[in-house]
């Protein structure tokens, strides 16, 4: 079995020099795979996607506004039309001396009257309309700047971010190459071939391995006590190296 050594010679200091190798290749995972996220752009997603659909509501809001408008000049030459005509009713009525005629025009007049009355009231109506649209108009152009500006602060972070993870990432790169430079050949050999299999060190505390957490029995205890203090242990459970 593993855990009786396998007579390779190591020395507590490379031993410590293995589990800060181990933190270090660990971190240096979490931070490749928090890279890769962040330069996925992935997060950005929702921002963009707001944006798509205020932009969308935008644009159906001006369409709204711009009808309003146009049906309010609609409305505007009507009431010129009818304002002409009572206009000229009047100069009729001012020229007539037929009682009959001047009945007539008369009549029209009220009609056209009431029918530039009815106008105004549109007209007045539909001007309070294209204010109200039109300030939602401008609330929406609103709420669309504020998401922009929270995409460009968010895509500058991711900037900077990424940068400072690059940043990171060479730091243990580097680290991790001396590392491995100044531990022992057929330790490192052992600690690579463990590692592809999860924890590849743990410290012994007490009766537990550090790797595993397993409680070892006494037997397995005495039998790693056997092992002399130069040599490299191994968990009777997980086979990771132990440190004593
Ligand atoms: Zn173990």
């Amino acid at each position: 079995m593993g855990f009786r050594g396998d007579a390779v010679k190591v020395e507590s200091v490379q031993l410590e020099a293995l589990i800060e190798l181990f933190d270090k290749q660990t971190e240096l995972k979490k931070i490749r795979s928090e890279h890769e996220v962040l330069s996925s752009g992935a997060h950005l997603i929702q921002k963009q996607d707001d944006i798509l659909a205020v932009a969308q509501e935008v644009s159906a809001q001006r369409s709204k506004v711009e009808d309003i408008e146009r049906e309010t000049k609609r409305v505007a030459g009507d009431l010129e039309l009818v304002e002409k005509r009572i206009e000229k009713d009047l100069a009729l009525v001012n020229q007539s001396t037929n009682p009959k005629d001047i009945q007539g025009i008369q009549h029209e007049m009220e009609t056209l009257t009431k029918r530039k009355d009815e106008l105004e009231t549109i007209e007045l109506e539909m001007m309070e309309s294209i204010d109200d649209e039109t300030s939602k108009l401008e609330q929406l152009l609103e709420h669309k700047r504020v998401l922009e500006n929270e995409l460009d602060s968010a895509k500058a972070a991711s900037k900077s971010d990424l940068a400072s993870l690059e940043g990171a990432i060479l730091e243990l790169e580097d680290k991790i190459g001396k590392l491995r430079a100044s531990a022992p050949e057929d330790v490192l050999a052992i600690f690579d071939q463990r590692a592809l299999r999860g924890v590849p060190i743990g410290k012994l505390l007490k009766s537990t391995c550090g790797a595993c957490n397993m409680s070892l029995t006494s037997t397995a205890l005495n039998d790693l006590h056997k092992v002399p203090g130069d040599e490299l242990a191994r968990c009777p459970e997980c086979t990771a190296i132990l440190v004593r």
